[in-house]
């Protein structure tokens, strides 16, 4: 098959430990061979972010912000283990936060569906993308304990210093120890973070709710539920009409009700700390973070950072490096770069490079559907127990990528990829 030419660049991020093994098989057997392309390379595993300060993260940001596309592999955050491990400078920042504070957009994470993987919950036939407002409210509070009687007031000084514009209300007076917290957001960030969300609908062309708590937090979740419906009304309503899909608020409640009745297939906005819970929920009532994608996608939704959401699987790395056979999941970080790929297709009209990204993905699947597996799908489908006794067996991390190499190769002799 003749090289599939893609015009504009693509920014990679290579990363650590297991994730780093698979994504070196992923780009040797099932990108490179396939694509002409240049890719703008960043090595942002932790030896070489130690080495460059993390100034390598800060270019890799700004690269992607310059070529709209980045494919990351799973990075180590480095903790204090990690600082005597790697013998590091400085306990570096999580790339992604570094990223996600660069590129300022919100993270759509969801799972991948195979037939044959049994679902916790029966009725989800579809993915359920979780859209996280990852700003403020709780996660930048100031929370404390009061230890004494006495009356808790919120003040707000304006920088004028305009009389007309102070304002305080009495929270609580007590009689006893207690707690108390103060948060806050900008309608600036919420507007940003609706915008993400109604442009990720678009995309996906799948509906759209925003779940808040309004009828208790009338004015705080009622800012929510206005700015996303003022965005809706004076820009979205006509696209969204055309699609033929809709936007709509729900109680928070009412909305993880809907969620588990649901048959999937919607985005789902989240309030920060409801995004936090809401997205473990989903992720494991489909099964296995090895098959979970996450997207970072700025308002206007032309930069797009793709990547598993899973860590560097470092259990499995610590087999490998010891030269045991390890059986890793590779599918989420192979959606990692055919999601960033479908978004170069996208805004260069690439189609072959769109029909290339969508083939690979089934060809995928298929190899799964097959009964060719890793050990957490095999799990799922068998449970623990029945690992050792099964007639079955699930595959290695080598074997799987040789199959699922084989099928593609196939599928690509038949023609069923376009050039
Ligand atoms: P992890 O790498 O996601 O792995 C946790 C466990 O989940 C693994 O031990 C494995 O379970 C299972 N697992 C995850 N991905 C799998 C796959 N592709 N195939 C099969 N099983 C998979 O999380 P972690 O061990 O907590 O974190 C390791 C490192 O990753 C940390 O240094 C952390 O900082 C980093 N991290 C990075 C990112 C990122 O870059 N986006 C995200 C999270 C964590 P079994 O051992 O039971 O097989
Ligand atoms: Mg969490």
């Amino acid at each position: 098959m003749k090289k599939i030419k893609v015009t504009n660049p693509i920014v990679e991020m290579d990363g650590d430990e297991m994730a780093r093994i698979i994504w070196n098989l992923i780009k040797k057997y099932l990108i490179f061979p396939y694509l002409d392309m240049k890719i703008i390379y960043f090595d942002l595993c932790l030896k070489n972010r130690d080495f460059t300060e993390d100034k390598i993260t800060i270019e890799a940001a700004k690269a992607i912000k310059k070529y709209n596309v980045g494919i990351k592999c799973a990075t180590i955050t480095p903790d204090q283990e990690r600082m005597k491990e790697f013998h590091l400078k400085k306990m570096w920042k999580s790339p992604n936060g570094t990223i996600r504070n660069i590129i300022d957009g919100t993270i759509f994470r969801e799972p991948i569906l195979v037939k044959n993987i049994p679902i916790p919950i029966k009725n989800w036939k579809n993915p359920i993308c979780i859209a996280r407002h990852a700003n403020a409210d709780q996660y930048n509070a100031i929370d404390f304990i009061i230890k004494k009687k006495g009356r808790l007031y919120l003040y707000f000084i304006p920088d004028n210093n305009e009389k007309k514009d102070f304002q305080k209300y009495e929270i609580h007076h007590f009689t006893e120890p207690g707690i108390a917290i103060g948060m806050y957001n900008t309608d600036e960030s919420i507007y940003r973070f609706a915008r993400s969300c109604f442009n990720y609908s678009i995309y996906k062309k799948w509906p759209l709710f925003l779940s808040t708590k309004n009828t208790i937090l009338k004015t705080y979740d009622g800012r929510y539920k206005d700015i996303f419906h003022d965005l809706y009304q004076k820009e979205f309503l006509p696209i969204f009409e055309k699609l033929k899909i809709t936007y709509e608020h729900r109680l928070i409640d009412d909305m993880v009700a809907y969620a588990i009745k649901s048959n999937g297939g919607f985005v789902w906005a989240c309030k920060n700390y409801d995004g936090d819970v809401q997205s473990d929920a989903i992720a494991q009532g489909f099964g296995s973070i090895g098959m979970m994608t996450s997207i970072l996608i700025t308002p206007d939704g032309k930069t797009l950072e793709s990547e598993a959401a899973h860590g560097t699987i470092t259990k499995h790395y610590r087999l490998h490096q010891k030269g045991k056979i390890t059986s890793t999941n590779p599918i989420a970080s192979i959606f990692a770069w055919t999601r960033g790929l479908k978004h170069r297709a996208f805004l260069d009209k690439n189609y072959p490079l769109k029909n290339f990204s969508e083939k690979l993905e089934k060809s995928c699947l298929e190899v799964i559907e097959s009964g060719k597996m890793t050990k957490d799908l095999f799990k799922l489908i068998y449970g623990s127990n029945d690992i050792k006794n099964s007639k079955n067996k699930y595959l290695d991390t080598e074997s799987f990528f040789h199959e699922l190499k084989l099928n593609f190769e196939k599928k690509t002799k038949n023609r069923e990829i376009d050039n």
